[in-house]
């Protein structure tokens, strides 16, 4: 076990900026960890020199965005670094239509500066409170059949590897690098800068309608096809779903007004207090699901906005979730026997299930890499105190995405192995080359990469020295 640092053995320029101890929690507080040394730097020249600081005491490294990520994803005992305070925009071209920004930048600071700029991102996932780093780390998604995932718009990276070294990667310079740091799991260094591509600032207009599920499973790639964004939300228990389309418009905006008592009142706090009550009386979970949707949800709804507005939605309160990702014309069948399982064996589940779309890409641990994507999230409410029981309903849901070739959402809590892992990726081992060749000694390894990652890399190489 390596030495202890305390706060007073750091240089002084590092002191101001550490704490001893410090509890991270991700924003679901389903995930903790004690971290010796938390850091909160103002510079990449900061940061380099806490890398190197861990270098010299041999200590493990992770850095948190945001904290959203449903997992351990980003915990470590060793020194964490919060780079919050690196979120400057630092060159905009506005004929390009991309920014140059400090990687610790969060998206809702971001959409401001590109309005301001007449810019938009073209596609966004449900919030905007991650960092452009965190979102990148594990290919945040939106939904929209001809839209990659978040890490698409990604031009170019800066990151500061275990040996303290400033790297740039593109497409064109060190190209290796760029593919395996467009969706990095924080496994390669510490992401101090991004080259975002965005595109002229646009309106969505979305409607959200109600629908039977086996009609839309039916029709499933016109309706994959019916917006440039689409997302559906189905109802467990139900045979009622919701389509959500939207299009880029040049409408000015609209709201239609909504009655509070029924959008707040019953849509967030009765429905609590009933999911609530539904604990200890889990058979009232359907009758909950179908007063729900006959009476918040199955209103058709339109609203017309600036497009981040509109990408993003109220998540309401914390939850268990698991989402995975698999080839979009297997989720009819693979939401079919979802159902069949719900209803044979019993299971009493929380709404909604989630299902997007996302274009396939290049990017080597994208869970999009190669193929056209359905995400299919299940969700569980997650009370306070004693939790929900959703194990069973996790795993037959794991091993239908599984018998799919499903990939899990990285940020996202799951069961997937090393060895199922590296079968779905087809550039897994390219990823670990280059993670073995940024970081030979593990700085960047914590238990969630040892678990699903990073063990194979080593396997990997000593068998192919052997
Ligand atoms: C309410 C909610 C809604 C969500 N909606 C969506 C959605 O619609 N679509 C979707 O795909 N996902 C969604 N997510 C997941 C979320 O987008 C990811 O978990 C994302 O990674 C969170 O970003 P973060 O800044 O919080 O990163 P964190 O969770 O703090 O970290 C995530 C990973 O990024 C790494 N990292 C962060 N910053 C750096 C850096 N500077 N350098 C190197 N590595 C870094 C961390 O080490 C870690 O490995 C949602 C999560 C929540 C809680």
């Amino acid at each position: 076990m390596s030495q202890r640092i305390g706060k007073n053995q750091l240089p002084a320029r590092l002191q101001d900026i550490a704490e001893e101890d410090h509890v991270f929690q991700n924003w679901a507080k389903t995930f903790s960890c004690t971290s010796e040394l938390y850091f909160t730097p103002i510079s990449e020249q900061q940061v380099i020199e806490i890398v190197l600081l861990a270098k010299k005491y041999k200590k493990n490294v992770k850095v948190c965005g945001s904290g959203h990520s449903p997992s351990d994803l980003a915990c470590t005992k060793g020194f964490l670094i919060n780079i919050d305070k690196l979120d400057t925009v630092l060159t905009v071209d506005d004929k390009k239509h991309t920014m140059t920004v400090e990687a610790g930048i969060s998206l809702h600071k971001l959409h401001v500066v590109l309005r301001e700029n007449g810019l938009s991102l073209s596609n966004l996932g449900s919030i905007s409170d991650q960092s452009i780093a965190g979102v990148m780390a594990t290919a945040t998604h939106g939904t929209g059949a001809h839209y990659g995932c978040l890490s698409t718009l990604i031009l170019d990276i800066t990151l500061v590897t275990a040996d303290g070294q400033v790297v740039y990667c593109s497409s064109s310079v060190q190209p290796d690098i760029f593919n395996a740091a467009r969706c990095n799991l924080g496994a390669l260094g510490v992401v101090t800068k991004v080259t975002l591509q965005a595109e002229p600032d646009f309106r969505l207009e979305a409607i959200q309608r109600p629908y039977k599920f086996p009609d839309v499973l039916a029709d499933w790639t016109n309706v994959i096809h019916s917006a440039e964004h689409v997302r559906v939300w189905w109802y467990p228990h139900t045979d009622d779903c919701v389509v959500w389309r939207a299009n880029r418009t040049t409408k000015p905006k609209e709201h239609k007004p909504t009655s509070w008592l029924i959008e707040r009142g019953f849509g967030v706090h009765v429905y609590e207090a009933m999911l609530n009550t539904s604990r200890y009386q889990p058979a009232l979970i359907p009758a909950i699901t179908k007063l729900m949707f006959k009476t918040v949800h199955s209103r058709e709804q339109h609203v017309v906005d600036d497009s981040n507005k509109v990408f993003n939605f109220d998540c309401l309160f914390p939850q268990y979730v698991n989402e995975w990702a698999i080839d979009w014309n297997d989720a009819p069948e693979a939401l079919r026997q979802l159902d069949i399982f719900i209803t044979q064996n019993d299971l009493k589940v929380h709404f909604p299930v989630e299902i997007r779309f996302v274009d396939e890409d290049d990017i080597w641990l994208s869970p999009a890499y190669g193929r056209k994507t359905c995400y299919i999230g299940v969700i569980m409410y997650r009370p306070y105190g004693n939790p929900v029981p959703y194990k069973k309903y996790w795993k037959a849901y794991e091993d239908i995405m599984r018998s799919f070739g499903g990939r899990p959402h990285w940020a996202k809590a799951h069961g997937q192995s090393r060895k199922d892992l590296e079968a779905s990726y087809p550039k897994f081992h390219d990823f670990l080359k280059v993670r073995d060749q940024l970081d030979p000694e593990e700085m960047f390894v914590n238990d969630y990469l040892k678990r699903h990652v990073v063990s194979s890399a080593t396997r990997q190489l000593e068998g192919a020295k052997l």
